[in-house]
């Protein structure tokens, strides 16, 4: 599932071909995601020069003149700029095509991904109005991650996963973060001291920051879902049940909480 890093790996990876151009068409092929295309995708869209993309926690915009593109990967959404024509897969549910004659190909294999327009400001839409600090702003801190989590009985893994405390953390980086921090992440969000969220805001900024350096490196010579399994050659805990824990070599346990899956290891985390 695209997380902070994949999403701004793939902002990263397709801003040069994108930004400055003008839309010429888009087309459709499979209008049925997890919020039905919006009709002034290929109504309003068409035509505007995009100006810029930015990255809102997991979402893409696309500033237009006129208004801005939102758009959510989902699960398994993909997003690949070329500029030779290729026979669209059973997953390409839509192309963007711009005036350097470069195309955007969205390809979603299981369909959770979300394409809207507005021509209000993006940032107060309902999908993005109630999103907390994003991980690398001043905000977030140790002090901030603190403040928020007093009286939370919810574990500390679902604090971190919740949008409105923190931008763009899912499953993946929450576990990843949870263990470079030492904490486990069944403990509840409300107590924990000052000084373990300073070390976990740290922490989920040094695991997100390594996470889209190997993505920008990695993702040159893959594509689509194969470079989503690349991307995670390099956890420490995530999807290891059973093999050494990297600092202590004990076994890293697989457990549930709310009905999703973490992983820590038990005598480094607590
Ligand atoms: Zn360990």
């Amino acid at each position: 599932v695209p997380e902070l890093p994949e999403v701004e790996v793939i902002r990263r990876r397709i801003t040069p071909y994108v930004t400055g151009q003008t839309v010429l068409a888009v087309t459709v092929r499979n209008a049925a995601m997890r919020w039905p295309v919006a009709v002034e995708i290929t109504s309003r869209f068409p035509g505007q020069t995009i100006h810029a993309i930015e990255r809102r926690g997991k979402y893409l915009l696309f500033r237009c003149s006129e208004g801005t593109l939102i758009l959510h990967l989902g699960m398994t959404g993909f997003l690949q700029a070329f500029n030779v024509s290729l026979v669209p897969g059973k997953h390409d549910h839509l192309d963007i095509a711009l005036s350097n004659g470069w195309y955007l190909r969205f390809n979603d294999y299981r369909r959770f991904g979300l394409i809207v327009w507005t021509e209000d400001d993006p940032l107060k839409h309902q999908l993005l109005a109630r999103h907390g600090p994003e991980p690398f702003d001043e905000t977030f801190e140790g002090g901030y991650l603190y403040r928020r989590s007093r009286g939370r009985k919810a574990s500390v893994r679902q604090f971190i996963l919740d949008q409105r405390i923190v931008a763009g953390i899912g499953n993946i980086y929450a576990n990843e973060a949870l263990f470079v921090a030492r904490i486990h992440p069944a403990r509840p969000a409300g107590r924990i001291s000052l000084s373990r969220y300073e070390v976990l805001a740290k922490a989920i900024r040094t695991v997100l920051g390594k996470a889209v350096d190997q993505g920008g490196t990695l993702l040159d010579s893959r594509t689509g879902s194969e470079y989503f399994e690349h991307f995670r050659l390099d956890l420490l805990v995530y999807g290891r049940a059973g093999q050494p824990c990297p600092s202590c070599g004990g076994a890293i346990e697989h457990g549930r909480i709310s009905q999703r899956s973490y992983y820590c290891c038990r005598r480094c985390q607590r």
